[in-house]
């Protein structure tokens, strides 16, 4: 079960990581996109700093701002999906459960009805889908988050800016993918 005082810690340090990769992260989409991939996260987890300071009753709460920063702040494509992952997890702690591979996997779930992408298309999906698989075996790590990220790697991006560049794009991580291994190795620093 995933408690609302370890959410906040998990946030609070994602917030400072992106904060801190930030550059990093607008080169990689530099790469392969537009390069603000780091500036939109930016925005978003300053507001999710914001959220942080004030006082919510619950765990879903939490998670809703959490959504509503994304959404509201991140813009990009990256903005929405995150958004809809978060809204998706604040409902399912709500309505069903606050164990954390059911939250994950409901985020993902979310991420691809949101965004149609399959695991392969070198997106954030490739993160996600796999993270919340190890998690509910109960098997996740840091070294698999990486693992997972490395393999975006040498896919060609099927979706996002990415796919226009259709071969070019292999060779590169993708940006997505390297801000959502951000969020699971700040994610297993708290439970
Ligand atoms: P934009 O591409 O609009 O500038 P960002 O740079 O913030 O937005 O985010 C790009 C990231 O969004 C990609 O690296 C990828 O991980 C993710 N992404 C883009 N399209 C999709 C999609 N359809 N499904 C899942 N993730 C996607
Ligand atoms: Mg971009
Ligand atoms: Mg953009």
């Amino acid at each position: 079960e995933l408690t609302q005082t370890q959410a906040q810690a998990w946030l609070a340090s994602f917030a400072t990581t992106i904060l801190d990769h930030k550059a990093e992260l607008n080169e990689l989409d530099t790469a392969i996109g537009d390069g603000d991939h780091g500036t939109n996260m930016t925005r978003g987890v300053t507001q999710i700093q914001t959220v942080l300071q004030t006082s919510l009753p619950d765990l879903s709460t939490l998670l809703k701002q959490v959504a509503f920063a994304f959404i509201s702040k991140v813009g990009g494509a990256s903005g929405p999906l995150y958004g809809t992952a978060f809204l998706d997890m604040s409902n399912a702690a709500k309505q069903q459960s606050a164990e954390l591979a059911d939250l994950i996997q409901t985020g993902a779930a979310g991420i691809q009805r949101r965004g149609q992408a399959q695991v392969g298309d070198k997106t954030m999906l490739d993160v996600w889908q796999p993270v919340a698989q190890a998690l509910a075996a109960n098997q996740l790590t840091s070294q698999k988050i990486d693992t997972y990220l490395q393999a975006t790697r040498d896919l060609v991006a099927k979706k996002g800016r990415a796919s226009y560049l259709e071969e070019r794009s292999r060779g590169h991580l993708d940006p997505g993918a390297q801000s959502s291994d951000y969020l699971f190795q700040t994610l297993l620093t708290v439970i």
